[in-house]
């Protein structure tokens, strides 16, 4: 019987790389699966990891009918498709998935964000937390500046933590902790308690003068 697969964590946890993990464990099973994913930061139709690896895949759109891409698909039959970026999943996108699970016995599974820059579900991962039969936290958490686990994600702009804008703002995720990116786009992960304070970086060491 197949399955719908939701698996989430905070950016820079290693996600990707557990994508490729799955990708690749499928594959020596000899099972036929489809990689896709959505705006991966190394360009349109690959999953990159930050640890070097990477894999093409399929490049799903907003208007992407899921379904389709996956039964129509030429060579074999599809048994399971491994998606990353599922934050990026429309709501009809996560019932497409659900469609070729129950109707197509395809397992699929999906690694992602659960909650965006204002600390709100995305509307993909909210539909995958309702719908997935087995929805599970990686884990793995990157650490806040402080220490802390960090679960939440920030958007940064000009070295200020934003709290408005659209849901998706493709950032540079590479230069956590550095506040000079001018008014770029950034993300960092923080700690709720960071997170709800508002402080991205590490407050600047005090120099106390001994007279
Ligand atoms: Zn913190």
């Amino acid at each position: 019987m197949a399955q719908l697969h939701f698996r989430y964590a905070a950016m820079n946890s290693g996600k990707s790389t557990m994508v490729l993990q799955y990708r690749h464990t499928y594959a020596a099973c000899g099972r036929n699966g489809l990689l896709m994913t959505r705006l991966d930061r190394a360009g349109e139709g690959i999953v990159s990891s930050r640890i070097g690896i990477s894999a093409d895949a399929i490049e799903f759109g907003a208007a992407t009918d899921l379904g389709h891409v996956v039964l129509a698909h030429p060579g074999a039959r599809v048994d399971h498709v491994i998606l990353d970026e599922a934050q990026f999943l429309s709501a009809d996108q996560v019932d497409q998935l659900a469609w070729l699970v129950d109707d197509h016995d395809i397992d699929v599974f999906t690694f992602g964000l659960l909650s965006d820059f204002r600390g709100e579900q995305f509307p993909g991962s909210a539909r995958l937390v309702v719908l997935a039969d087995v929805v599970e936290a990686l884990q793995v958490y990157p650490m806040c500046w402080c220490g802390q686990p960090a679960r939440m994600n920030a958007r940064v702009t000009g070295g200020v933590m934003v709290r408005d804008g659209d849901t998706v703002v493709v950032g540079n995720t590479d230069t956590a902790g550095d506040s000079d990116t001018d008014a770029e786009v950034s993300y960092v992960v923080l700690c709720r308690r960071h997170h709800r304070a508002g402080r991205p970086y590490a407050p600047a060491p005090v120099v106390t003068l001994v007279a």
